[in-house]
């Protein structure tokens, strides 16, 4: 038997070979790595397939929740609200720019961030609320950002997860103040290397994000503020150009993929995260709940299924955080969850056959959550 991959990304590079070739083989010829014509093409199609006002490649999505944070002059003595189950970045990149993250629980269902929770954690120095739509499933964004302008706080949206996911009828992006994007090889746009992206509303914020990742500068060699070096390789630029047209398809397919699972696993008595009315997640990682996780992922691994952990270690609970915590955080959902949660084998190239021997291999260890 083959192995099942996390993510089939050979597979994905088998079908679309001559493509990405050309698309590379373009910027080889050109000899031009740095921004220019590539990474200004794909911000335009990625600003044009989420229909926001302003999209900006950077280098990674870390970064661009950095440079963010920099454009809004949030740093030393600020606050942001956050969530503690994401990707570790989310909070670095608080920590990065001298601000302190202030990390809320989540909702048991959604796994998202819950408006009631963000508000209970403001205080006077609360700049910005930082939800993440984790794993592609879009959180309240009508609560959150009700809450955010009750206190006039930015809503900045960790979208790395959540390409074309839609709220409500919109494409996430097309109607945040600002949304960051990674397009960590992974992701469900992946680049060959690092890349993000920022999105955005306000002209102003769009062009100081502009200038700050290419070092403030107003001409080749004056400066009119201080920035950094946070641009897009033009290679990373092609690549994602030439992947953008796959994204929706390869969406459609995981979504058809994540219904193969709930069908099968859900009467089960497994649970799945859970999709709000309103929502259609981009199905970034499919994520169960299990009582005995740690049995079972042994289990799947073994049998060459590269099922996996998303995440964990929650941030608040991370040995990075000790010394900058005033006083252990009890996340009590979060906590549970990453106790519980697997992520099965997701990808716009897996096959039905796959699915079906994943969830074999999955009903034959795996026990439903019972405390
Ligand atoms: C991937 C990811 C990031 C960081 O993106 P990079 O491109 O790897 O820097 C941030 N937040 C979340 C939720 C992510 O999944």
């Amino acid at each position: 038997m083959t192995s099942i991959p996390l993510v089939n990304l050979r597979r994905q590079y088998a079908e679309i070979r001559p493509v990405m070739r050309e698309a590379v083989e373009k910027v080889l010829e050109n000899q031009m790595f740095i921004q220019g014509l590539p990474v200004a093409a794909f911000a335009e199609a990625f600003r044009a397939a989420l229909g926001a006002n302003h999209a900006i490649g950077c280098s990674n999505g870390t970064s661009a929740i950095e440079v963010v944070l920099r454009a809004y002059g949030i740093g030393p003595g600020d606050e942001v609200v956050t969530v503690s189950h994401t990707f570790f970045a989310t909070v670095e990149a608080i920590l990065n720019v001298g601000a302190t993250p202030v990390m809320v629980d989540v909702d048991a269902a959604t796994h998202t961030m819950l408006p009631a929770a963000a508000e209970a954690a403001v205080t006077p120095r609360t700049r910005a609320i930082m939800p993440v739509h984790l794993y592609g499933m879009p959180c309240d964004l009508d609560g959150l950002r009700a809450v955010a302008q009750k206190h006039g706080l930015l809503l900045l949206e960790d979208a790395a997860q959540a390409h074309l996911a839609r709220y409500k009828g919109r494409t996430i992006g097309s109607d945040s103040d600002v949304a960051t994007f990674s397009f960590y090889p992974g992701k469900n746009l992946g680049a060959y290397g690092d890349a993000g992206a920022i999105v955005c509303k306000d002209a102003v914020i769009a062009d100081r994000i502009t200038r700050l990742i290419d070092h403030g500068r107003s001409g080749k060699y004056t400066h009119d503020m201080v920035g950094s070096n946070q641009r897009m390789d033009a290679l990373q630029g092609a690549v994602l150009a030439a992947k953008l047209p796959f994204l929706a398809g390869w969406n459609a397919r995981r979504k058809a993929v994540v219904a193969r699972y709930n069908t099968k696993l859900e009467p089960t008595g497994f649970a799945s995260q859970a999709a709000p009315a309103g929502v259609e997640s981009a199905h970034h990682l499919y994520v169960i709940q299990v009582q005995n996780r740690d049995e079972t992922l042994a289990a799947l691994n073994a049998a060459g299924i590269g099922a996996g952990i998303h995440y964990p270690v929650p941030i608040h609970q991370q040995e990075a955080m000790f010394p900058l915590l005033p006083k252990p955080l009890a996340l009590p959902v979060t906590e549970r969850l990453a106790r519980h949660i697997i992520s099965l084998p997701l990808c716009g190239a897996i096959t039905d056959d796959e699915v079906d021997r994943v969830i074999a291999a999955f009903l034959k260890v795996a026990r439903p959550v019972t405390h």
